[in-house]
């Protein structure tokens, strides 16, 4: 069979979120992956799942995405090691500080259990933190982590039991049009799949899919690298974020012990490279360690770079584009994998109802882009 009611390009969490919500609403649906599932960038990421945004838009889907994600166990009837360990935001200053405490107000107005905790609250979570200059942090209890390799097979699961198809190593190579709708693809195994509907979740290669319909897309790759540890036993179980200079982000994977963590470079390095640094072998323990000096004995495991999609605001894009049938979900920055879910339900509520059962005026492609996600 090769037409199907829906062809989505991507194997990774955006691509299958969207696959699984829309042969959950009766389509017969073909993902098309270049490498394997998860081979993009929701493979690298470390897993962090929150609900602490600063507009009201992301804050809405950010919990719906843990609504979500705490009954995925159910949906799939496996584990996806969702473990609901908080984020700790920290703050080392009053400025820093203030702006939590004004978000925190928004976040709460909207229903979100989240506060400012002082040092010693901070520090009955987190023992081994380093409280130098440390003024609280704001700490959402119901944020959490979860194995993107566990959902990503979850998902693929189901849409296989529902009947729909996914083609790994294989990649799209050409998207044709009829006057101004999209009616098929090529792939380059020389194979041709007709749908009335093609979904570009391609990620960081989103915009190289849009240029083979024709269609400018404002998404940029940006590389970030990651690390893990050694497992060790549970120290802590909230995700830890430091602004200093930049955002640095680690937590302890609950299913192993393991700590993961990344930190968004000073310099951006735009593109898809895929080689790691020794810089950032360098830098990321120091930050670490400079948070909690007693882990100074753990040896690092792995390292790997991975890949942000970024639009001019930070905020991911939804919509149909100028082509009938040819939509884009993406450009989820450093958030895909926490938004996949509820994006991917909103996406296929707006093709097959006309609308989303979530506010998506800060995410849909057509807006204009003013104010950047603070939290980033
Ligand atoms: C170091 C790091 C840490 C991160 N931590 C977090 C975190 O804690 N929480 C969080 O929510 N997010 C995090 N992210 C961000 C998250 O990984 C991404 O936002 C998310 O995975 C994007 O998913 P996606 O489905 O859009 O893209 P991808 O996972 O990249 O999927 C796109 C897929 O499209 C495929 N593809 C491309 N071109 C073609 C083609 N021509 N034909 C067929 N297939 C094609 C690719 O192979 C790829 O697998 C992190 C990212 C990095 C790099």
């Amino acid at each position: 069979m090769k037409t199907y009611d829906s062809i989505i390009i991507g194997g990774g969490i955006l691509g299958l979120a969207s696959g699984y919500e829309l042969a959950k609403l009766g389509q017969k649906v073909l993902i098309i992956e270049k490498g394997y599932l998860a081979s993009g960038s929701t493979g690298r990421c470390i897993g962090g799942i929150r609900q602490q945004f600063s507009t009201k838009g992301a804050i809405k889907l950010a919990m719906e995405n843990v609504r979500i994600f705490k009954q995925m166990r159910e949906e799939f009837r496996e584990s996806i090691d969702w473990y609901q360990g908080g984020y700790l935001l920290l703050a080392h200053s009053e400025e820093k500080k203030k702006d939590y405490l004004n978000l925190i107000r928004i976040q709460r107005e909207l229903g979100l259990k989240v506060e400012f905790i002082p040092i010693k609250e901070v520090l009955k979570l987190v023992p081994l933190l380093n409280p130098d200059g440390l003024l609280g942090a704001a700490y959402c209890p119901q944020d959490g982590q979860a194995n993107p390799f566990l959902v990503i097979r979850g998902y693929a699961e189901e849409i296989k039991r529902f009947g729909s198809k996914i083609l790994t190593h294989t990649k799209v190579v050409k998207i044709s049009t009829n006057g101004n709708k999209v009616v098929s693809l090529l792939t380059d195994e020389g194979d041709k799949y007709f749908s009335p509907l093609i979904i570009n979740a391609a990620g960081p290669w989103a915009k190289e899919i849009g240029e083979l319909a024709g269609i400018e897309l404002e998404l940029e790759p940006e590389c970030h690298e990651a690390l893990v540890t050694e497992g060790i036993d549970q120290l802590f179980d909230p995700m830890v974020v430091d602004y200093r200079p930049r955002g640095c982000y680690f937590q302890q994977l609950f299913a192993t012990g393991q700590i993961i963590g990344c930190y968004t470079p000073e310099n951006p390095i735009k593109g898809t490279q895929s080689s790691s640094s020794f810089n950032f072998l360098k830098e990321m323990p120091k930050r670490l360690l400079n948070l909690m000096p007693r882990l100074s004995e753990l040896k690092v495991f792995r390292q790997w770079t991975g890949w942000y999609t970024m639009t001019p605001d930070g905020n991911p894009v939804i919509g149909e584009t100028k082509i009938k049938g040819f939509w884009v979900i993406g450009g989820a920055s450093g958030h895909g994998f926490m938004f996949g879910p509820t994006l991917g339900k909103c996406l296929a509520e707006l093709i097959i109802k006309g609308k989303s059962s979530l506010p998506l005026d800060e995410f849909l492609l057509d807006r204009k882009y003013k104010k950047k996600e603070a939290l980033k």
